[in-house]
């Protein structure tokens, strides 16, 4: 699938913003839709079933919190957050009403883009085989549920796995505590966000080469988790002649 098949929607009042969303997605070769308020976004939304939104919060007719869950209502679209808010409870929030990551502003462009494209990649790979994962010499393979590394096998317990599997199905972008906690355990375990700083920990220790310095498994502090997009395997390589 080529960038210039996939559609983004941008929902942004503030038109100087707006103007270089365009301009910044459409040089990547991003088909963009714009919308200036809550009530055009839904209607862009529903019109053009975009392929990404870019929500910022504070928009004129409503709040951004509540066009995320109109839109929620009936897509299942990637929607990523691009606000001035940055306090933590805005964040969850936003995560809670059903966005996929966050974007804080003043925002880096190649951090964006990156996030954008890590958001299409999880559009795209939704349904597939899980993957193979590389942490450094590290490879788990999330389908076989099995774990090597230089020394051999490495044990993973199914818990472990189920918070990998959820941390890679998001790859690249936030994952709340609530969330890892309900795909991982269920809902009774729902508050036990000490128990799930357990688990991070012994995955690192087990997954990322200096686990006092997570190159992989990163933490967003007081919001949640983020695995960073990590080398899939590309399965045994051939010499090129
Ligand atoms: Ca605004």
């Amino acid at each position: 699938m080529t960038k210039a098949m996939f559609l983004v929607l941008v929902v942004e009042d503030d038109a100087g913003i707006r103007g270089m969303l365009e301009t910044l997605l459409g040089a990547q070769h991003y088909r963009v839709v714009a919308a200036e308020n809550a009530a055009r976004g839904v209607i862009e939304a529903r019109n053009h079933r975009p392929d990404l939104v870019i929500v910022d919060l504070g928009l004129p007719d409503r709040d951004g919190l509540s066009l995320i869950r109109d839109i929620r209502r009936f897509a299942a679209t990637p929607i990523l957050v691009l606000s001035a808010r940055t306090a933590e409870a805005d964040k969850i929030a936003a995560l809670d009403a059903g966005a996929d990551d966050y974007v804080s502003k003043p925002f880096s462009t190649p951090e964006l883009m990156a996030r954008v494209r890590a958001a299409l990649r999880r559009r795209v790979s939704s349904g597939e085989r899980l993957p193979s994962l590389c942490f450094g010499p590290v490879r788990v393979d999330l389908a076989a549920r099995t774990a090597h590394g230089p020394a051999g096998p490495l044990h993973l317990t199914p818990l472990e796995y189920r918070v990998l599997d959820c941390l890679a199905r998001h790859a690249g972008m936030i994952v709340t505590q609530a969330e890892l906690l309900r795909e991982a355990w269920g809902a009774e375990r729902a508050g036990d966000s000490r128990g799930l700083r357990t688990y991070v920990k012994m995955l690192r220790q087990k997954l990322e080469p200096d686990p006092r310095r997570p190159q992989y498994l990163i933490t967003e502090p007081g919001v949640g988790y983020r695995l960073l997009p990590v080398d899939e395997d590309p399965g045994p390589s051939e010499p090129r002649g």
